[in-house]
C-alpha cells in the first residue's frame, strides 16, 4: 500500500538515522506473551477477562491478552512489596550489580532488536525504520545509561552542628507504579524502568491497552537477564487497573506518561495518599523560525517536528511561528513537503508515516481538522483519511492559523501542522507563551542574541536550537506548568525515585 510517490521527497525519513545496517523487519512476528507478569511468572487474569489488541495498519485482532483488574493490581504491588523487603535477594544486592543486570536487560533487547521493533510496529503502526533506530535504540542506550548510575547516587556527609556525624543516604522509594502511553510503547517504559530499577525500586507498570506486546515482551527479558522475581511487574490492561494503581496505599511513587486529562485524574487520586508523583503530559509546542535560516532546511525540520510517529509526540512542534517576512514561501514549501510525504505500510523501509493509532484518535483528529476549516484557517495540504483500511491520515497542512482556534490551542496528537505568523520577538514570545502548555519549544536562527533572548523567554521544560526533537538520556525532560511534574532522564530524573534520608550520630568522646 502505498500514497505517495517518494521521488520528490527532499529528505527520506531515514536520512537522521541511516539505513546502511537496518535489517529486513518479520512482518509477521510471533507472539509469544500475552499473559501478566507477576514475580516472575506468567499468569491469567484473576477474573479471566482478556482484552485484544490490534493492528493499526490493518484494523486486524494481533492477539487476546489477559487483562489486569484490581485483584491482580494488589497481587502485583505484594509482589513488588515483598521484593523490596529488606534482606531481600534485590535489597541486599551490590548497587554495581543492579547495574551488571541492567545492562544485561539492555543487551538481551539488543540481541532481539529486529523482533520487538517488528513487533513494536505491528502492534503501534509506526515504521519499522524509526521503531528499529529511534525507540530500540533509544531503549537500549537509555538502559546502558543508567546502568551506570547504579553505583553512583552517592549521599552526602553534613556539616551538622555540634559533636555529630551527619550523612544522608538516598534511598529507593519503594513500590513504584508506572503507567506507560501508547506513542512510544517501549521507549517510555523503558526511561521509568531504568532510573527505578538502577536506585533499587521495584516497579508494578501498566503498558497502554493499544499496544501491550512490546513491554510484555521486555518483561521476559528482565527475567532472562536475572532479576529476582517481584522485581518487576507487568499488568496489561485498561485504566481501571492505572487508577487501582494510583488509588493503592502500598504502592510509594506513580511515574505517569499520557495525556493532561488523566495526569490530573491522577494528581488529585494520589492526594488521598500523599503518594509521590511524576507526570509527563501533553504540550502544544511553539516552534519559531525566523527569516535569516536556510528556508529548505527550516521548512524540512518544522516537518519533522509535527509529522514524526504521526504527530503522536507530546514535543510535537504543532504551533509553527514563521516571521512574516519569509510566511508565504514557507507555507509554500511546507504544503510541498507534506504532499510528498511517503504514507502506507510502516514495514517498508521508504515509508515514513504508518496509521492513527486507533479509529477514536483518527476521528478525534478529523474532527479537529474539519473545526479548523469552520473557523477559517487555510488548508493548503491533506485533510482528509488516506486508503481505505486501517487508520491513515493525510499529512495536513494549515496555513493563516489565528491562536483562538481550536487547532492552535488543543493538543491534536496527529500528522496536522499550524502554521503562524508573527513580525516581532515580543510578540512571538507572548503567543508562544500563552497556552496551559509548557513541554517543549524550539528556535531556529542564526542570530546568536535573539537566540539567547528567546531561549530566556519561552516557558518550557526543552528549548531546541537549530534542530527538533532531540532526547539525549543525558538530559532532563519534562514540562512546565501543566505539562508536567518532576523530570525523566539525566541526573535529575534520579531524583524522583529516591528518598534522602538524613542520618544523625552522635559523636561520644573517648573518655566520657
Ligand atoms: P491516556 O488516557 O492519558 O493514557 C495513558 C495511560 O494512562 C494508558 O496506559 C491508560 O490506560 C492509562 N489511564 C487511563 N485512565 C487512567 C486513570 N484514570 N488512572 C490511571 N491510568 C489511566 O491517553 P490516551 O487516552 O491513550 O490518549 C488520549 C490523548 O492523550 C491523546 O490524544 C494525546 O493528546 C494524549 N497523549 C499524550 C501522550 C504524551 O506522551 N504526553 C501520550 C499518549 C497520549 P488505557 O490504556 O486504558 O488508556
Ligand atoms: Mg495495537
Amino acid at each position: 500500500m502505498m500514497f505517495r510517490n517518494i521521488s520528490k521527497v527532499i529528505r527520506p525519513h531515514t536520512a537522521k538515522f541511516g539505513t546502511a545496517a537496518l535489517p529486513a523487519p518479520n512482518t509477521n512476528p510471533e507472539i509469544l506473551y500475552t499473559g501478566l507478569f507477576i514475580n516472575n511468572e506468567w499468569v491469567k487474569s484473576s477474573d479471566g477477562r482478556t482484552f485484544q489488541t490490534e493492528n493499526p495498519a490493518t484494523g486486524k485482532v494481533i492477539a487476546e491478552v489477559q487483562q489486569a483488574g484490581k485483584a491482580d493490581v494488589d497481587k502485583a504491588v505484594q509482589a513488588a512489596k515483598d521484593a523490596f523487603k529488606l534482606g531481600s535477594p534485590w535489597r541486599t544486592m551490590d548497587a554495581s550489580d543492579r547495574g551488571l543486570l541492567l545492562n544485561r536487560l539492555a543487551d538481551l533487547i539488543e540481541r532481539d532488536r529486529t523482533y520487538i521493533a517488528s513487533l513494536e510496529t505491528l502492534d503501534n503502526g509506526k515504521p519499522y525504520t524509526a521503531a528499529y533506530y529511534g525507540d530500540l535504540g533509544g531503549s537500549i542506550k537509555n538502559l546502558r545509561y543508567y546502568a551506570g548510575w547504579a553505583d553512583k547516587n552517592h549521599g552526602q556527609v553534613v556539616p551538622a552542628d555540634g559533636k555529630y556525624l551527619a550523612y544522608t543516604r538516598h534511598e529507593p522509594v519503594g513500590v513504584c507504579g508506572q503507567i506507560i502511553p501508547w506513542n512510544f510503547p517501549l521507549l517510555m517504559a523503558a526511561w521509568k524502568l531504568g532510573p527505578a530499577l538502577a536506585t533499587g525500586n521495584v516497579v508494578v507498570m501498566k503498558p497502554a491497552e493499544q499496544t501491550p506486546l512490546s513491554a510484555l515482551y521486555i518483561a521476559q527479558l528482565v527475567k532472562e537477564a536475572g532479576f529476582p522475581a517481584g522485581v518487576v511487574n507487568m499488568l496489561p490492561g485498561y485504566g481501571d487497573a492505572g487508577a487501582a494503581l494510583v488509588q493503592h496505599r502500598d504502592v510509594d511513587k506513580i511515574a505517569f506518561t499520557g495525556s493532561t486529562e488523566v495526569g490530573k485524574l491522577i494528581q488529585r487520586s494520589a492526594a488521598d495518599t500523599l503518594k509521590r508523583i511524576t507526570l509527563e503530559l501533553g504540550g502544544k509546542s511553539p516552534n519559531i523560525i525566523l527569516a535569516d535560516v536556510d528556508l529548505e532546511k527550516a521548512v524540512e525540520s518544522a516537518h519533522m517536528a509535527l509529522f514524526y510517529n504521526m504527530g503522536q509526540c507530546c514535543t510535537a512542534g504543532s504551533r509553527t511561528f514563521v516571521e512574516d517576512k519569509i510566511y508565504d514561501k514557507f507555507v509554500e514549501l511546507s504544503a510541498e513537503r507534506a504532499r510528498q510525504r511517503v504514507v502506507g505500510d510502516p514495514f517498508r523501509p521508504d515509508v515514513e508515516s504508518g496509521p492513527q493509532i486507533d479509529r477514536e484518535q483518527l476521528n478525534k483528529i478529523l474532527e479537529l481538522i474539519s473545526s479548523g476549516k469552520r473557523q477559517g484557517a487555510r488548508l493548503v495540504a491533506g485533510g482528509g483519511r488516506a486508503g481505505d483500511a486501517g487508520h491513515f491520515l493525510q499529512p495536513t497542512v494549515f496555513a493563516d492559523v489565528g491562536d483562538h482556534m481550536d487547532i492552535a490551542r488543543t493538543e491534536i496528537f496527529g500528522p496536522v501542522q499550524q502554521i503562524i505568523k508573527f513580525s516581532s520577538l515580543e510578540e512571538v514570545v507572548a503567543r508562544a507563551n500563552n497556552t496551559d502548555y509548557g513541554l517543549a519549544a524550539a528556535i531556529f536562527s542564526k542570530d546568536i542574541d535573539k537566540v539567547n533572548y528567546l531561549v530566556q523567554a519561552l516557558r518550557a521544560g526543552t528549548v531546541w536550537v537549530n534542530d527538533y526533537n532531540v532526547f539525549a538520556n543525558q538530559a532532563p525532560f519534562g514540562g512546565f506548568k501543566q505539562s508536567g511534574v518532576g523530570r525523566e532522564n539525566g541526573e535529575y530524573g534520579l531524583r524522583n525515585y529516591t528518598e534522602v534520608k538524613s542520618v544523625v550520630v552522635k559523636l561520644t568522646d573517648k573518655n566520657s
